[in-house]
């Protein structure tokens, strides 16, 4: 469903920052955009059609909003129309994303939009429905994960977390119900972890539901083979 730019953790050079997206006609989603991400858009030619670019973020971590800046100054500057914005950015106020662009010399409603979200509320965006929820994460910044409808399907991304809300661990009649659940896992595991590792993950998730389940933010030491022998999906990069 959703496509990926990158899909490891921070310290992973290999596989780039967690980052997915989703195209739709001229839109285009994106969540994150960690460091490395922005020379992998760019590299990878992924704007190529797209007149707008609504970006999520679930959090201040560097691995995650990295290249925001980056991305936002080539889009105005470089992308399409010189000197238009075509960027959105999507976040809970909490988040102070608009802090963070102002630092790198960005000012909203110029160089791109921002959208201050409260979170537990559905918006519409151009073609899709989001909600943020807050998730478990570091002490230091808030981090939230994220509800997406889109195309018919129902959608939910953790972002980072060490934690699975109850309704997705045992669904029951009135949970609801997600097509695909991205799920922050790695291999490291010890007290303290602020991702959720493959062991607790396969913990907390019933056999009977993990096929929905679809493993991201992978560490260097993440087996693959070994979560796909327990029933779970992993995300493989589009590029
Ligand atoms: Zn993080």
């Amino acid at each position: 469903m959703l496509k990926f730019i990158g899909s490891g953790s921070a310290f992973n050079t290999k596989l780039g920052n967690n980052s997915a997206y989703y195209k739709m006609g001229n839109q285009m989603l994106l969540i994150d955009c960690g460091s490395n991400i922005f020379h992998r858009i760019k590299e990878n030619n992924l704007l190529g059609g797209i007149e707008h670019i609504h970006v999520l973020i679930t959090h201040t971590h560097a691995d995650h909003v990295g290249s925001l800046a980056d991305f936002i100054f080539y889009s105005y500057y470089c992308h399409d129309e010189m000197a238009k914005p075509n960027v959105t950015v999507y976040s809970v106020h909490d988040v102070k994303i608009e802090e963070l662009l102002s630092i790198n010399g960005i000012t909203p409603e110029v160089h791109c939009f921002t959208k201050k979200l409260q979170s537990d509320k559905q918006y519409t965006l151009n073609f899709c429905k989001v909600l943020f929820e807050r998730s478990i994460h570091v002490k230091e910044i808030p981090s939230y994960s994220i509800e997406l409808y889109i195309d018919g399907k129902f959608i939910y991304y953790t972002g980072d977390t060490n934690s699975l809300k109850a309704s997705l661990r045992t669904p029951n009649e009135s949970s609801k119900v997600y097509d695909y659940v991205y799920v922050d896992t790695c291999k490291a595991d010890y007290e303290g972890n602020v991702h959720l590792s493959l062991r607790k993950l396969s913990e907390l998730v019933s056999p009977d539901v993990r096929s929905k389940f679809w493993c991201m933010h992978l560490d260097e030491g993440f087996d693959r083979q070994e979560a796909e022998t327990l029933g779970f999906n992993v995300v493989t990069n589009e590029y």
